[in-house]
């Protein structure tokens, strides 16, 4: 049994398949043959070193870590050790679907029978294509007239009953030996804050289920809440499906989608389903923009403002309070990613590739789908992305979504003492404000890098410039 993406016992189709066989060894291989761009970031590193450990635990550190070009060593493994079948969850990025298919090829080459399953999607991107059989590329109608109306997802399957474990010391590196914790002691918090692994999963969703669900729509939108699930890492990393996640949301509300929150909640795993869906359909998603107008596009290359952004000194103190949200907890609030987004790519026009480069470095959920297909839709150079005229103004995003400063203040204490009317816009604040407040522009925090209403119309009239139609393509 070969765990990638599906780090857990409950619902994991070929554990179940594996155990129902007999005998298995359960294998983790870091895979030196990934491409240099999609290799871990830091920050999922760590998450992936302790989601092992827990695995390990469930499977009473029978785990057989390894690392290496996991062709070579899972057919060394499997002639060494005689083995009959191997089995996996599917993954979908594409480097994975080249490699996946060598070995099955290499496998099947050596008699050895490999089965497949699908772990961590509702929907198979396959399954659902437009009555012309080509793929959707506007989210609505293909998670509406299409996934909704193709089949229900899979019921979740419990953890299998037995499992008859062969361990081969000599084949076991441990979970250490890969490496995966930085050298550097940067995340004492993030320790404190999350929980990988299986049973990590199951209280995250225990917290968010039933209460929170019911304010979902109007609380997912307030940084300073906790009002969405925290769930994304666990189901990138899949110590929990999407099926466990969607049967338990209905569940809780004893299958009433009407209620409020409910049908919200189900449709922002239907944007994960349409990233995986995109990326499945449109493999270059990860770095070509998906509009070919955006071709020739001339971004700007600005490294200093780049790194104001990353390290959360631009002086806009929304995008301040993310970038630093980020860096500390390894996370962000999705409005506000939405909002550093826009200011990076619009503001700055900074391409998106170096937000999402930085994205994937420091996101414990980094994922290469999911955070594609997002850049792409901020950007406004992605399948149904928002067009390139909807540029968010960080301060009236901030005076509607944080009206009270609270998400601002707990990232960008030096701002505490300004009263809520510039919080948002310190630049605007009248001298004596500022000196009561403790607040020094340009010393205890930094100015404005741009002007918003001029760097906004730069942007405009750039995109005007190339002509970027006005409606999202397809
Ligand atoms: P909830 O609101 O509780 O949502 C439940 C689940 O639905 C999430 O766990 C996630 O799996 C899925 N989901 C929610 N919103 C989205 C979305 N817009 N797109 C795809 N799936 C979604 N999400 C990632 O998992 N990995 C990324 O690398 C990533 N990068 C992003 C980059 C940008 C620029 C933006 C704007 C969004 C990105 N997202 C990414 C989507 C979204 O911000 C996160 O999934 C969400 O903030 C995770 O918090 P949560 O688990 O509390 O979400």
């Amino acid at each position: 049994m070969w765990f990638r993406q599906d780090l857990r016992l409950r619902d994991n189709p070929a554990l179940s398949f594996a155990s129902e066989q007999g005998t298995i060894v359960p294998l983790y291989i870091a895979d030196s043959s990934c491409p240099q761009p999609f290799q871990l970031g830091a920050a999922s590193k760590w998450w992936l070193h302790h989601s092992l450990q827990s695995l390990d635990q469930s499977l009473d550190n029978k785990l057989h870590c390894k690392s290496g070009d996991a062709q070579q060593v899972i057919l060394d493994f499997v002639k060494t050790h005689s083995i009959q079948c191997v089995v996996w969850n599917r993954c979908y990025e594409p480097w994975q679907i080249k490699r996946d298919t060598q070995i099955k090829q290499a496998l099947k080459e050596m008699g050895v029978t490999v089965k497949t399953f699908n772990g961590s999607l509702l929907w198979e991107p396959w399954e659902v294509l437009k009555k012309d059989q080509t793929p959707y590329k506007v989210f609505t109608p293909y998670y509406r007239n299409g996934c909704l109306r193709v089949q229900s997802p899979r019921m979740p399957s419990p953890e299998p009953q037995t499992l008859s474990i062969d361990y081969l010391q000599q084949e076991d590196m441990g979970v250490s030996s890969l490496n995966l914790l930085p050298s550097i002691n940067w995340h004492t918090q993030i320790d404190k804050l999350w929980a990988p692994g299986e049973s990590g999963a199951s209280e995250r969703l225990s917290q968010f289920l039933p209460n929170h669900i019911k304010q979902y729509k109007s609380a997912r939108d307030i940084p300073s809440l906790l009002g969405t699930s925290g769930l994304s890492a666990h189901l990138h990393f899949g110590e929990i499906s999407p099926n466990q996640v969607w049967f338990a949301v209905l569940h809780s509300v004893q299958g009433n989608t009407e209620q409020e929150g409910v049908d919200c909640y189900l449709s922002e795993l239907g944007w994960r389903e349409f990233s995986y869906y995109l990326l499945y359909h449109f493999p270059t998603l990860p770095d070509k923009n998906f509009s070919p107008k955006f071709e020739h596009f001339r971004w700007r290359n600005d490294p200093a403002s780049l790194k104001n952004w990353q390290q959360g000194q631009t002086g806009i103190p929304i995008i301040d309070a993310g970038m630093r949200e980020l860096w500390q907890t390894g996370t962000m609030h999705n409005r506000v990613r939405m909002l550093v987004g826009s200011f990076l790519v619009k503001n700055l026009l900074i391409e998106w590739q170096q937000g999402a480069a930085w994205f994937w470095d420091c996101l414990l959920d980094a994922d290469l789908a999911s955070n594609s297909a997002s850049w792409q839709w901020v950007a406004g150079t992605g399948a149904d992305a928002a067009p390139y005229f909807r540029i968010f103004n960080p301060v009236t995003q901030g005076q509607k979504f944080d009206s009270r400063g609270d998400y601002i203040r707990k990232y960008c204490p030096e701002l505490n003492d300004l009263p809520d009317k510039y919080i948002h816009n310190p630049w605007d604040a009248p001298a004596e404000v500022l000196t009561s407040a403790k607040v020094r522009l340009g010393k205890d925090y930094p100015a404005p890098i741009v002007d918003l209403k001029l760097s906004r119309q730069r942007a405009l009239d750039t995109f005007k410039e190339k002509e970027i139609p006005l409606q999202p393509i397809g």
